[in-house]
């Protein structure tokens, strides 16, 4: 009889999870996976996918605008949330649905449970009170909202998961938080026609990017409406019917039919058992603690994905789960290499953007050359929308080496896939400028800057 139930049992049916289950019962392993809610998981159910969804709806009103100096004569449009909703929810359905097959086609087992660690090499389902044992325990639980400080009110504040299943599109809506999320959904409310206040405690939204991508996209997003507080947070929020007033540290209020926010995600280790096993958590970050092959503190269990608190994007869960499951069951040891991850933030316009920002690149190179340009996009050239593109290059003055790369606009994250491979091979800029532009397009600025826009050379006394 065998010494345990399954080699492998992954708790979290999500990017990661699912990866993993699928490539480690292709390697033969006896898999389960155990799923709280609905499989697939954040990304595929109230994440990437809806929003991507919602973005590209919401991006309609700027292209019916924009109609009219094409000659177009377009009706006066109108766009009903309800038909939007029902029409993302069938499409989550059946991508749930095919997540659901192609687990199972694999010959993993899914069980619809809530799974807890009662010890090294044994889970609880939940559901029925079963007890199951493993050689190999995955975490791959991923992550939640967080809600911040218990401020008075904090029970009517909607996080993401609710945005993707509102009755109604909100008139006015405010949104605390200045990240990845807060500034997607202020682009979705605002193209689907809602009044948008963003409040951000900083002096510019998207700390960590790119300075002169903050400016830009902070300049973009306010030409089109959007008002973006900074400097303040929400300290109280009351509810009068259907409206809110939402009270801001700066002693301001503002009403609106919804307040959100999107003030950054946990990982999602409360209540699994993990002291049970004994596994540690990364005191940097509250996330589960793994070494480079997503190893615990105990040797047979692993964890990956947002639950780790790495790189909380999908395509890295979904590498990490990859590799975790060639490393344990495929017989070749995989380390995920996290350098050079391209990312996006599906604001209105877009961001890309991959590499070292300029303020990175000055700290850690002694000679950085900015190739940097803005222009006006073809298109708008006759739709006359007030737009701008920002395209930018951070590069090692001392090997050539293009360090970063980062832009503003339209078709700014599907550019990026594309950049990342360059910079993840090490191009140089003379890479890039003896590539002939491909013509008339915004990206082929990315070739043709040819003169550096600004020179940072460290003195030997700095
Ligand atoms: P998840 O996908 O979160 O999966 C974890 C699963 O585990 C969940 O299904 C959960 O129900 C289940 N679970 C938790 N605990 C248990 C338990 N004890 N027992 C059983 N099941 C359990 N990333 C991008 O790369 N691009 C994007 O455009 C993007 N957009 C996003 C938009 C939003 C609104 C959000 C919230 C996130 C977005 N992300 C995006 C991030 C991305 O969704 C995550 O990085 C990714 O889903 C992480 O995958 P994971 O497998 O680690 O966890
Ligand atoms: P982010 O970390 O991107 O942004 C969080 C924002 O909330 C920041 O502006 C932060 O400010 C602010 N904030 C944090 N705590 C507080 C607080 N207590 N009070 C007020 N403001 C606060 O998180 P998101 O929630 O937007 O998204 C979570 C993660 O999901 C992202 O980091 C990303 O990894 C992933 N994601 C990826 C997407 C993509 O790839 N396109 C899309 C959506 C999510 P400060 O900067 O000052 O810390």
């Amino acid at each position: 009889m065998a010494e345990f139930d399954v080699d492998l049992f992954v708790i979290g049916g999500g990017s990661g999870g699912v990866r993993a289950a699928r490539i480690a019962a292709g390697y033969g392993a006896r898999v389960m996976i155990a799923e709280e809610y609905r499989m697939g998981g954040t990304c595929v159910i109230r994440g990437c996918v809806p929003k991507k969804l919602f973005v590209i709806g919401s991006h309609f009103r700027h292209e019916l605008e924009d109609a009219a100096g094409f000659g177009w004569t377009v009706p006066p449009a109108t766009f009903d949330w309800p038909t939007l909703i029902a029409n993302k929810d069938k499409e989550i359905a059946r991508l749930e649905a095919a997540y659901t097959t192609n687990v199972e086609k694999s010959g993993a087992q899914i069980v619809k449970s809530r799974a807890v660690i009662e010890d090294k090499h044994t889970v609880r389902l939940l559901e029925n009170d079963r007890k199951i044992t493993a050689k190999y325990i995955l975490i791959a639980t991923g992550g939640a909202p967080n809600h911040g400080a218990s401020i008075p009110g904090i029970e009517h504040v909607i996080s993401s998961n609710e945005a993707f299943h509102l009755k109604k599109l909100p008139k006015r809506i405010v949104i605390q938080g200045g990240g990845y999320i807060a500034l997607e959904f202020a682009g979705i409310f605002a193209g689907f026609g809602s009044d948008v206040t963003v409040i951000y405690r900083g002096d510019n939204i998207l700390r960590g990017f790119d300075e002169d991508v903050r400016a830009h996209v902070r300049s973009e997003m306010e030409k089109q409406g959007i008002t973006i507080l900074t400097g303040c947070t929400v300290v109280k929020v009351d509810r009068h019917g259907e409206e809110f007033t939402t009270h801001l540290s700066n002693g301001s209020s503002i009403a609106s039919d919804q307040v959100m926010f999107a003030i950054g995600r946990h990982p999602a280790v409360a209540n699994l058992g993990l002291e049970n096993a004994g596994v540690a958590i990364n005191p940097r970050n509250g996330g589960i603690a793994v070494d480079h092959f997503s190893k615990s503190s105990v040797d047979s269990i692993y964890a990956i994905g947002d639950v780790t608190h790495r790189h909380n994007l999908t395509p890295v869960a979904i590498r990490e789960g990859h590799a975790f499951a060639d490393t344990v069951f495929g017989k070749r040891e995989v380390q995920v290499d996290h350098s050079y991850i391209p990312t996006a933030v599906f604001s209105q316009p877009e961001v890309g953007t991959v590499g070292l920002t300029e303020t990175e690149a000055r700290a850690q190179y002694g000679h950085v050359d900015i190739y940097k340009t803005t222009f006006r996009p073809i298109k708008a050239t006759m739709s006359g929308r007030d737009t701008r593109v920002l395209m930018k290059l951070v590069v090692d003055g001392s090997t050539d080496r293009v360090l970063g790369c980062h832009i503003v606009g339209d078709g700014a994250a599907e550019v990026t896939q594309v950049v990342a491979i360059a910079v993840k091979m090490k191009a140089t800029k003379a890479d890039f400028d003896a590539t002939i532009a491909l013509h008339p397009t915004a990206a082929e600025e990315l070739v043709t800057m040819r003169t550096p826009t600004a020179r940072h050379v460290r003195q030997a006394a700095e």
